[in-house]
């Protein structure tokens, strides 16, 4: 458990790095894979399945990745741990498990139930 969210600064760089590795890795797969078409029908099926997916995992890494960068940049403005959306502070535990996250619980859950 952690006492305050200043111990989270590294988590969040070491979160950055390797998203950052993950992200750029995938972008070389893609690169790579081109618009490769090979003379295999079971082959372009095959590739153009795997083309989804690593485009499905790099969304996701950037995504999460630009969270992480929100988050870092938070720490320099010195308001990191606040919601994004109401100003409260969000709690450590919550933070200790998402450290990444704008939202509070309390708004993150009202979030969730509007996109219903
Ligand atoms: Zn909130």
């Amino acid at each position: 458990m952690i006492r305050s969210p200043e111990e989270l600064k590294p988590v969040l760089e070491a979160l950055r790095a390797d998203l950052l590795e993950n992200v750029e890795s995938l972008k070389d797969t893609l690169a790579l894979d081109g618009t490769g078409y090979t003379n295999h029908q079971a082959d372009d099926a095959t590739q153009a399945f795997d083309q989804a997916k690593d485009l499905a995992i790099r969304t996701s890494s950037e995504k999460r990745l630009q969270l992480v960068e929100d988050a870092l940049a938070k720490f320099e403005a010195g308001t990191y741990g606040r919601c994004d959306n109401c100003g409260q502070e969000i709690d450590l535990a919550r933070l200790e498990a998402i450290p990444y996250t704008p939202l509070c619980m309390a708004c993150a859950e009202a979030r969730e139930y509007l996109r219903r």
